[in-house]
């Protein structure tokens, strides 16, 4: 993959497509990931909006040339970010890590039980290529902080156990610290790293958590709010091709679990 097309969300951390505000979590604060690595090894990037955020991604831009020109400017949170402090955190050689707030299903939102089955296409898993239909990769630092994470997928059919099929489809996120997810020790200069768009010389260690639902697998549980669309693949067998549907949003993600645990309380 070429990491000139990756985008990164400082704050979220989620590697993304090229975007001006970041798929999952809606924050301005999305660019180039080769533009915002220095921004990685500071924890907190508690920024106020989008003209802020502007501004830094200038001088993050222009580096040092740009400094001058937005001094007269930069009298609120970015220079009290500082350069200095950006600096300082440079020197600890990693990069930071962050907690990702737990996602929380929208008013309305429902748990659906089911099986995933394929229905456009799959998507190939970092571990092995093999087809899944969505993936959510974490790198994580040792104390378990979220350093990078990348979310790639397909929509896919919820074959329900008491009725119809639920298309789900948009923005997910796959819970982790359940059995879909695969814990890989990072090696310096992983191809992985690479796969998900991790500048080479990013300064990374730790560990891969990587979470896939695999089509016909075991059974999930799914929580989003489902509305009724018309989906034209499916007009053949069903009236219009009208089917419930659960569409992840920015900022209200389509949480997948699985069925099992989420069963046993755990
Ligand atoms: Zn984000």
């Amino acid at each position: 993959m070429d990491t000139s097309s990756t985008f990164c969300c400082v704050q979220c951390r989620l590697l993304q497509p090229p975007a001006t505000s970041c798929a999952e979590c809606g924050s301005p604060t999305t660019a180039p990931v080769e533009l915002v690595r220095e921004l990685l090894y500071y924890r907190d990037m508690s920024l106020a909006g989008h003209g802020e955020w502007a501004l830094l991604a200038a001088f993050l831009a222009g580096s040092s040339l740009a400094l001058p020109l937005l001094a007269p400017f930069a009298l609120g949170s970015v220079i009290a970010l500082g350069v200095d402090r950006l600096r300082r955190a440079r020197r600890k050689r990693e990069i930071a890590g962050v907690a990702i707030p737990p996602a929380a299903a929208p008013p309305g939102a429902v748990t659906l039980y089911g099986v995933a089955r394929r229905f456009r296409g799959t998507v190939a898993s970092l571990i092995d290529d093999a087809p899944v239909l969505l993936e959510h990769v974490a790198i994580k630092d040792r104390a378990g902080a979220v350093l990078l994470r990348r979310t790639e997928g397909a929509p896919f059919l919820l074959e329900l156990e008491d009725r119809g099929p639920v298309l789900v489809t948009g923005v997910a996120r796959v819970s982790t610290a359940n059995v879909l997810m695969q814990r890989l020790a990072l090696r310096h200069g992983d191809p992985r790293l690479e796969k998900l768009g991790v500048p080479a010389d990013l300064a990374i260690s730790g560990d891969l958590e990587v979470a896939s639902v695999a089509a016909d697998g075991p059974a999930l549980a799914v929580t989003g709010l489902l509305e009724d669309e018309s989906v034209a693949e499916l007009a053949f067998h069903r009236d219009g091709g009208r089917i419930p549907v659960m569409r992840g949003r920015v900022g209200a993600p389509i949480l997948i679990g699985e069925r099992r645990l989420i069963g046993a309380g755990l």
